[in-house]
């Protein structure tokens, strides 16, 4: 029999590859009517308390569950994205999230081939406007594990350039890195040319400096603070230099970098519980981005209350956060019809996966937090340079 535009699962099966930090993440294949197809996922290493895990128990007992699930979905016709659900309904509270978002991308994957079409058409044939690149220049906390020297205590010094193209924002960005590597080489004499998990660069200097070296370069600054990482018993706990700070003293120190540097974005500024703090920011500066990941793990119920809060007008998806790509859509949904504005981003540890730079275009984020430069970041962009390019 032919089946024609709809993709029939014969079969799936899981294995370990090893991410870009060498750690190991799972690559779900699946065999189908008209081929077979496979996607793996990225992993966190700042993960939000309130995330999805990533497997059910752990990565090898995720493989077994989809082998045995391997025979379920034969008689599931998968024609359009909304589809994905009837994956889910079978699947998802036997696996973690890192499964399920790599098979429900599978499955796209497979669903484009059929139907002719590209991933990011199976979610908006319509997409035009082009996220804004976010990269990560500096880099310093969980992602930046060195025990030699002195790090940032916040964990991402972001670059977000304005060119009329992707191509002309990723030179830009690329252009930026070096230069910020050559004057971290001057002032930093500890300074040894390492790139961290998400191949931002390492230094011994802490977050002043480093913004002080970014104002230089005149161009749009963010910082992700990842605070949640340095908050135990109602304290920030900095290390370079040494010293605590209670939420009060914290909330004024931010405000004052976003004043002093000028900031065009802040990423998780207080810790993962703190609605009021971000809130009484975004108060303060209507016009910054002040963004939830951590706080809002791409799940609609804290995205619920982060508007209750006000606390957020940008908001962090990372599809393996929670998982399902059907919650995605619901999430994204749900911030775009309060003026939130939708960053899709990478993890830490990354394979050379592309799917993020589709669903960015095909959801019509308005930014891509993916890195500047290393293999696995450098795909994403490289994929969206190719979208951008057919649509001329
Ligand atoms: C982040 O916090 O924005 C991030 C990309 O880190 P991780 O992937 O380690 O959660
Ligand atoms: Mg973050």
């Amino acid at each position: 029999m032919i089946i024609f535009f709809m993709v029939v699962i014969k079969k799936v099966d899981a294995k370990p590859v090893f991410d870009s930090r060498k750690e190991k993440t799972i690559s779900i294949f699946i065999k189908t009517n008209i081929g077979n197809f496979s996607a793996s996922s990225p992993t966190g290493k700042s993960i939000g308390k309130f995330e999805a895990k990533s497997y059910k128990k752990n990565l090898d007992e995720d493989i077994k569950t989809i082998k045995k699930f391997s025979g379920y979905f034969n008689k599931e016709k998968i024609e359009r994205f909304e589809d994905l659900r009837r994956i889910e309904d079978t699947v998802d509270r036997h696996i973690g999230a890192n499964s399920l978002f790599s098979f429900e991308s599978a499955v796209l994957k497979a669903l484009a081939k059929e139907q002719k079409k590209e991933i990011w058409q199976l979610i908006n044939e319509k997409a035009k406007k082009f996220p804004r690149l976010v990269g990560n220049c500096v880099g310093g906390g969980k992602h930046s594990q060195v025990l030699s020297i002195k790090k940032p205590d916040f964990q991402e010094f972001l670059i977000i350039p304005q060119e009329k193209t992707i191509e002309e924002n990723f030179k830009k960005s690329q252009k930026i890195k070096k230069e910020i590597g050559k004057r971290l080489k001057e002032v930093d004499e500890k300074f040894k040319e390492e790139r961290n998990d998400e191949d931002a660069w390492i230094t011994s200097l802490n977050e002043k400096k480093i913004l002080e070296i970014l104002k230089e370069v005149n161009i749009p600054l963010g910082i992700d603070v990842a605070a949640s990482s340095f908050f135990k018993r109602k304290k920030y706990y900095y290390n370079n230099p040494p010293l605590k700070r209670t939420e009060e003293e914290q909330f004024f120190y931010i405000y004052n970098l976003i004043k002093n540097f000028n900031l065009f974005y802040i990423e998780d500024p207080f810790h993962e519980e703190d609605f009021k703090n971000f809130a009484r920011l975004l108060k303060k500066f209507p016009e910054l981005l002040v963004v939830g990941d951590d706080l809002t793990v791409t799940n609609y119920k804290r995205l619920e209350k982060a508007i209750e809060y006000k606390s957020i007008n940008a908001l962090i998806v990372k599809p393996n956060q929670i998982g399902s790509l059907i919650e995605v859509k619901n999430v994204i949904e749900l911030a775009k019809e309060n003026n939130i504005k939708v960053i899709f981003s990478h993890r830490s540890g990354e394979t050379e996966e592309t799917i993020l730079a589709d669903l960015a275009f095909g959801f019509q984020a308005e930014f891509l937090k993916c890195g500047i430069t290393g293999k696995e970041r450098e795909a994403k962009i490289k994929r969206l340079i190719e979208i951008e390019r057919s649509l001329k």
